[in-house]
């Protein structure tokens, strides 16, 4: 239990810092994006401010996440978020930054320099980064799939993805991928209660930011290795859970 904790406070380092990179001196345009997670839940959830999105969908060279999980995602992005002009996926790849075990200080810095996609008059911009290599974070007992670290940011550690999940028997890849993915961009959308307002008592105590429903998405356990592996067993993503989802509702969502 005790690396358990030392993952959750990861992530909450991770939240509390993102205020740090405000602190640039790139243009107004890209300052929009260079937020907290979860202070842009209703841009990204309703179309008040912005009718499309775009995805700007990274990974390095040998580290392309499955066209299953982006499908997957994609079709998550149009069940919950309301984007009536539509919603794109860039994707291309980049050389290795060669810099694993990466820190959540260098997945920033590769994301500035390698980011072209902001957000403009009526389109909003995420950044999905799929990287080789694997999180500075891990300990021995516990793996990092993946995490929301600006307001329009996520990063996958796809080679830890795809080893956790070589070698067994049905293609759980895709699976992993998707969930680590969605889970991600809960975050993004302010789950749970990371700005997107509760509506009912469903964040876990001793896991701040996450769901306390065990088959929700936004359990805590869907981002790491051992955990995420056995909320995946039965051969299905999990799903947000009617309170999470009722949350986004709230926020301008569907
Ligand atoms: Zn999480
Ligand atoms: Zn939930």
């Amino acid at each position: 239990m005790k690396k358990i904790s030392v993952l959750s406070i990861v992530l909450l380092v991770l939240l509390s810092c993102s205020s740090d990179d405000t602190q640039s001196n790139s243009s107004n345009n890209e300052q929009a994006n260079k937020l907290s997670v979860g202070v842009s839940a209703n841009d990204l959830l309703s179309d008040t401010s912005f009718s499309s999105l775009v995805v700007e969908l990274v990974y390095v060279e040998g580290f392309e996440p499955s066209e299953t999980a982006v499908n997957n995602f994609v079709a998550f992005l149009e069940a919950r978020t309301d984007k009536p002009n539509g919603i794109t996926v860039e994707k291309r790849a980049i050389a290795s930054p060669g810099q694993s075990p990466y820190s959540n200080e260098e997945i920033t810095v590769i994301e500035d320099a390698n980011r072209t996609l902001y957000n403009n008059n009526s389109q909003i911009a995420v950044w999905a980064f799929f990287a080789d290599g694997e999180s500075e974070s891990n300990t021995d007992t516990g793996v990092v799939l993946g995490t929301a670290y600006r307001n329009t940011s996520f990063v996958i550690y796809q080679e830890t993805i795809e080893d956790l999940t070589s070698g067994t028997f049905t293609n759980t890849t895709p699976i992993l991928e998707s969930t680590v993915i969605t889970h991600e961009f809960g975050h993004i959308l302010g789950l749970t209660n990371l700005g997107s307002a509760l509506q009912s008592s469903h964040e876990d105590a001793d896991h701040p930011k996450h769901c306390d429903v065990d088959s929700c998405l936004m359990y805590w356990q869907a981002e790491t290795g051992g955990g995420a592996m056995g909320m995946i067993s039965g051969g299905t993503i999990p799903q947000l859970d009617a309170q999470c989802i009722a949350d986004l509702q709230a926020n301008g969502g569907k």
